[in-house]
């Protein structure tokens, strides 16, 4: 028998082992799906696009309201992946992150004109004071606002980059697409200050350059493309675009040299980056859009900054936003099969899914590999609280392996048959690229590494 306090800090080290050794459970997983019968199709099929369906049948979102959505845990995983992604490349440009109030003094919008520019799309409210406010769409005016109202700062403290990642509005005339287009959409809005044109100009393209790292670092192929600032106003615009037959926007490229631009902001069809006399013309869904502001907010709305003589100057700002819900549902809507879901592995809600045996049955025997290879995956850093085990084992290998690819998890591991072998075997359905493997059971981890670094 130990010491009493030699048992408890024993009996301390098992709890807190314990509290690691947290598994991910299907059964577990607040994940409602649609249950549709076989003769009843949903009757407005016709209206729904690919991952609006998809997302709503297998309980990765939930419509709350015509154009504003749940996002149920799955998608709230890959959103946070996204997320992470985003914020690795902020902090890369010193961008730095906060959070600005959603709603924002309609006083503002007036001075800025976008009041009347904006319209009908702008939620407005009122409070019991009957003061107006914008349930914001975007943060031009708060964000220079607030750079208004400080002290003002010294030509020293620029460039200065502000993001935040929050939820933004739109009064939709008719919501569709599921996350594509609703009233209620989560938005990465980055802001940039900066002295002169010249500075302005070096931030947009770092801007830019980071844009480009979050969009191949999610996986998918894009566009960007040079763009009409519209109602944002500034001088150079460009946007980023997936390219899917359910985009809205008609992109026109060159395919000699790669130039692409909107068709609204196309006078000729000459390319003319290169002169190349056929432009091809495809649908694209927008997910980013950079502007350079120069003085349009920060004039109006006085935000100044002290020069090296000692004089105040209008600052030059930009714009730089990504549709954070967007990109999910876009990548979906790229990736994904008439009847499954596929993700970019890099968003994945999780990227190993494993189904140990159907319990009564004689590979039940081994279910304990299941949990074995789950904690030792989940030592490894790039596999760390990214795993699921689809435990339901009164439902038999075949269905829990359909509905997983179904879900689209990237990669699928079974206890199925081939582990009662002497020198046991585990299958890795590869749900990108479509491919079953059998791997012993001592490989798996750098097959399953492997299968990770050439995604
Ligand atoms: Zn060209």
């Amino acid at each position: 028998m130990l010491p009493a306090r030699h048992r408890s800090m024993v009996l301390m080290k098992k709890i807190t082992r314990g509290t690691h050794r947290k598994v991910n459970y299907v059964s577990k997983l607040f994940q409602p799906q649609n249950v549709v019968p076989k003769d009843n199709k949903v009757k407005n099929e016709d209206c729904l696009s690919k991952s609006q369906k998809l997302m709503l049948d297998l309980g990765v979102i939930r419509q709350a309201s015509a154009g504003a959505f749940h996002m149920l845990p799955l998608s709230e995983r890959s959103l946070q992946k996204l997320i992470s992604i985003v914020d690795d490349e902020m902090s890369k440009i010193d961008a730095q992150k906060l959070m600005l109030p959603l709603l924002t003094p309609g006083e503002l919008w007036k001075t800025t004109g976008r009041w009347e520019d904006v319209g009908e799309e702008l939620f407005t409210l009122k409070d019991r004071h009957d003061k107006e406010f914008v349930l914001s769409p975007t943060h031009e005016e708060a964000v220079t606002d607030l750079i208004a109202s400080v002290p003002q700062l010294s030509y020293r403290q620029f460039p200065l980059r502000l993001y935040q990642v929050s939820n933004k509005f739109r009064d939709e005339m008719r919501p569709r697409f599921g996350l594509l287009r609703g009233k209620e959409f989560i938005m990465k809005d980055l802001y940039t200050f900066d002295v002169s044109q010249e500075a302005a100009s070096e931030t947009y393209k770092a801007v830019s350059e980071a844009y480009e790292n979050i969009f191949r670092r999610i996986g998918i192929r894009y566009l960007r493309v040079s763009a009409a600032a519209g109602i944002m106003g500034g001088s150079i615009s460009h946007e980023y675009h997936f390219l899917a037959t359910t985009g809205e926007t008609q992109l026109l490229t060159c395919e000699s040299c790669g130039y692409g631009t909107s068709a609204e902001n196309s006078v000729t069809h000459d390319c003319p980056a290169c002169g190349h006399s056929f432009l091809q013309c495809r649908p694209g869904i927008e997910v980013g859009h950079t502007f350079l502001l120069g003085t349009k907010y920060s004039l109006p709305l006085k935000a100044k900054f002290t020069t090296a003589t000692g004089k105040s100057d209008f600052l030059q700002m930009g714009s730089y936003g990504l549709g954070m819900t967007r990109i999910l549902a876009a990548s979906v809507e790229v990736l994904s099969l008439p009847d499954q879901i596929r993700w970019p592995i890099a968003l994945a809600p999780y990227t190993v899914c494993i189904i140990p045996p159907k319990e009564g049955s004689k590979e039940s025997a081994v279910a304990h590999l299941a949990e074995e290879l789950y904690h030792k995956l989940n030592s490894v850093d790039c596999f760390r609280d990214d795993l699921i085990i689809d435990n339901r084992c009164n439902m038999t290998i075949g269905k829990r392996l359909f509905e997983a690819q179904k879900v689209g998890y990237p990669l699928i591991v079974v206890i199925g048959r081939k582990a009662l072998q002497p020198t046991p075997e585990l299958e890795v359905y590869h749900t990108l690229m479509d491919k079953e493997t059998s791997i012993n059971k001592t490989d798996m981890i750098p097959y399953l590494k492997e299968c990770l670094l050439n995604k």
